[in-house]
């Protein structure tokens, strides 16, 4: 058979999920928490299943979830999407970016995206028939080199792939970022995918800026964002994107054909949920702030080398003064050996960069957090 993702494998977060889980390792590997989410919402969840709510929702998403979101956005962002024609509910963060490239990029068209980028980019672009255009993240702060995605827009390029706080580097782009993607694509009839999902795990301060929400890139983007992150419920796979409404249009026209529509009772009892409790996307930046400066800390007197995210609950980490294995090696040995699981980078990759990074997850209870770093700190 001809596959048509020839280099794809199983994503690497299954990989090292799998292994941590067969050797008994502390799993900080594959993005997810070890806490459950609010009690709150798990009675909601169960009110809404018993209540009746299981049947088919509308494809676009249950009204009440799509008003919630605008009104949350509004507050946290300043805008106030149309629920009717801007915002669609998605089976995770994951079928939005499926869905919003299939919905504008055709067969020969270029997808510009960053290297490192999040695994499923890629792989959507192919099936589109497009090609990615991968172009490097400067270092070292993982920031956008402007000037060379300018040099490589040409007549093909149809999209721009952004992601911020970015998974897995933690850097994040500044409002200043965002005016000049928006002056690069003026008049260039070039969409943007921007990959929100951690949109309320930013530290130090700062503030997410959303393409959602910028007076002249809302008008080409589409937003993405996951409820798995901001809820601590990965597993229910439930996310959105807002895109202005004829863009929201062609990516309905796919969204009704990959998934239809998402679990009923989970969008209810989450329109709940926000309409109950807003504070909890306000609280999540402290949240999460204190668990990073807590595994920081902790890992301070390692020999790792790192600085600090400033977003998501990632920390990539340089492990060069510990070995010289290539990453994939080093995250298999500290698994199996020393156990404790990590991310290699290099699957981020399309040039391999060489670099002795991996990442860590800490969204994680302290106890295993402390547990890890006890390990950590004797290599
Ligand atoms: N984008 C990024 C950057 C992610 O880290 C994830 C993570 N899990 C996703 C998209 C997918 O989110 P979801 O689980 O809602 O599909
Ligand atoms: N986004 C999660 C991570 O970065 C993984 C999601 C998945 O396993 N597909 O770890």
């Amino acid at each position: 058979m001809k596959s048509k993702l020839p280099e794809v494998g199983t994503t690497i977060f299954t990989v090292m999920s799998r292994m941590a889980a067969e050797c008994g390792a502390i799993n900080l590997s594959q993005g997810y928490p070890d806490f459950d989410c609010p009690e709150r919402l798990r009675e909601l969840v169960a009110a809404r299943l018993n209540g009746g709510c299981n049947q088919y929702p509308p494809m676009a998403g249950v009204m009440e979830l799509r008003e919630r979101i605008a009104e949350k956005v509004a507050a946290h962002y300043g805008f106030s999407p149309d629920p009717e024609t801007e915002i669609t509910v998605t089976s995770g963060a994951t079928e939005a970016v499926f869905d919003a490239v299939q919905a504008v990029v055709h067969s020969g068209d270029e997808v510009i995206m960053f290297d490192p980028a999040y695994d499923c980019y890629e792989p959507a672009v192919q099936l589109a028939g497009g090609k990615a255009v991968r172009l490097p993240l400067t270092q070292p702060d993982y920031g956008v080199d402007w000037d060379l995605i300018a040099e490589r827009i040409t007549d093909r390029t149809r999209m721009i792939m952004i992601n911020s706080p970015h998974n897995p580097c933690g850097s994040i782009l500044e409002p200043a970022d965002l005016d000049r993607l928006a002056e690069l694509i003026r008049g260039a009839g070039i969409y943007v995918m921007s990959d929100e999902v951690y949109e309320h795990m930013v530290f130090d301060g700062l503030r997410h800026a959303s393409v959602a929400a910028h007076e002249e890139l809302s008008a080409s983007s589409f937003a993405i964002f996951s409820f798995g992150k901001t809820y601590h419920a990965t597993g229910w796979k439930l996310g959105y994107c807002i895109a202005p409404p004829a863009l929201t249009e062609e990516f309905r026209k796919v969204h009704q054909f990959v998934t239809f529509t998402s679990s009923s009772f989970v969008q209810y009892a989450i329109a709940d949920f926000m309409a109950e409790c807003p504070e909890h996307a306000w609280e999540l930046p402290r949240f999460y702030q204190r668990k990073r400066d807590l595994f920081c800390e902790l890992m301070a007197p390692s020999r790792f080398r790192f600085t600090p995210s400033r977003g998501t609950y990632f920390q990539l980490a340089d492990y060069s003064a510990i070995s010289d294995l290539p990453d994939r090696e080093f995250a298999d040995w500290l698994t199996r050996e020393i156990g404790v699981a990590a991310i290699p980078l290099s699957p981020f990759h399309r040039t391999p960069s060489g670099a002795r990074h991996i990442r860590f997850c800490f969204c994680k209870e302290d106890a295993t957090l402390e547990r890890a770093a006890e390990i950590l700190r004797s290599l």
